[in-house]
């Protein structure tokens, strides 16, 4: 399925660039989704995965996707409704003929959260890893077809210098997201921009910087906009991200991370976004496939 997400700006290749939304969901069971993850297609193969929640091994799978055409794997935060397939990506890729080592990019860590290289070893070092059978993909002493290669991505402010992925260029920002240590990203190939908020209440507002003049902002639409203080510490309601979207100038917005507290109040949540941002927004579902217009067939 492929749908219409918003027109592209013009230097965007839009022929090349597909999302695919492997979860739009978050860490509920009862919404009917997978929790979150997406996925960044460049001329037909699968380039980057971002966030790997319950679910999404299954809707990689579904999308056709191969393990060996990954050139990065990135974190936003390791909640276990962004990260707790990754394990199963791992242990598939065994079964796959890739050679190349895997980047995986992803956030520091604090009291309350490991940083990304500590959770990989506490998932797969020897000998107290809960997978630690699969420690051959994070020890350099062992032979495997290939190494996770592990970086933590955490810019003190603003964003992060360009990381480099296959033809991908990569930056992050911090974003907050309660106390969690946590990170939006930015990819960018082809001329496209694409920026994933992940989980955050925007206060500080880095998502602002980050989504500048983007092709696409897919945002975790995870709260109403009559939310409480305490889910607002932890996300943003619809108007803040039609403020991001309008002040950003990004081309077309994409609405993910669906709970049951959002779910049948779309009329109100893009009431609240039209207050701020008049371009296109679209309410994402699993294993859908968004492509960009060009910027020549569409009118804005
Ligand atoms: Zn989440």
């Amino acid at each position: 399925m492929c749908i219409f997400a918003g027109q592209a700006y013009a230097d965007c290749d839009s022929e090349r660039v597909r999302l695919i939304v492997l979860g739009s969901g978050g860490p509920e069971l009862g919404d009917g989704r997978a929790s979150s993850g997406y996925l960044l297609m460049l001329d037909g193969a699968a380039r980057i995965l971002i966030d790997t929640g319950s679910g999404t091994a299954l809707g990689f799978e579904r999308a056709g996707a191969r393990i060996e055409d990954l050139d990065a794997v990135l974190f936003t935060h390791l909640h276990v409704d962004h990260a707790a397939d990754f394990p199963a990506f791992v242990k598939a890729a065994y079964f796959t003929s890739r050679q190349r080592d895997l980047p995986v990019y992803g956030p520091a860590g604090n009291a309350l959260m490991p940083a990304v290289d500590a959770w990989l070893a506490a998932l797969f070092a020897a000998p107290d890893g809960a997978f630690h059978y699969l420690h051959e993909y994070l020890d350099p002493q062992q032979a495997s077809d290939f190494k996770l290669k592990v970086q933590v991505v955490d810019p003190p402010q603003g964003i992060s210098a360009p990381l480099r992925a296959g033809a991908w260029t990569l930056r992050a920002t911090r974003v907050r997201h309660g106390p969690i240590p946590a990170i939006a990203w930015r990819a960018e190939a082809a001329g496209c921009a694409l920026v994933f908020s992940g989980d955050t209440s925007n206060a500080g507002r880095t998502l602002d910087v980050l989504a500048r003049d983007a092709d696409l902002l897919v945002a975790h639409n995870a709260v109403p906009q009559n939310a409480g203080r305490a889910a607002l510490m932890l996300h943003m309601p619809p108007d803040e991200i039609g403020r991001i979207a309008g002040s950003a100038n990004v081309r077309a917005v994409l609405l993910s991370h669906r709970m049951r507290r959002t779910l049948g109040r779309e009329p109100q949540t893009l009431a609240a976004i039209r207050r701020h941002y008049d371009g296109p927004v679209a309410f994402a579902d699993d294993g859908a496939m968004y492509s960009l217009l060009p910027a020549a067939e569409g009118a804005r």
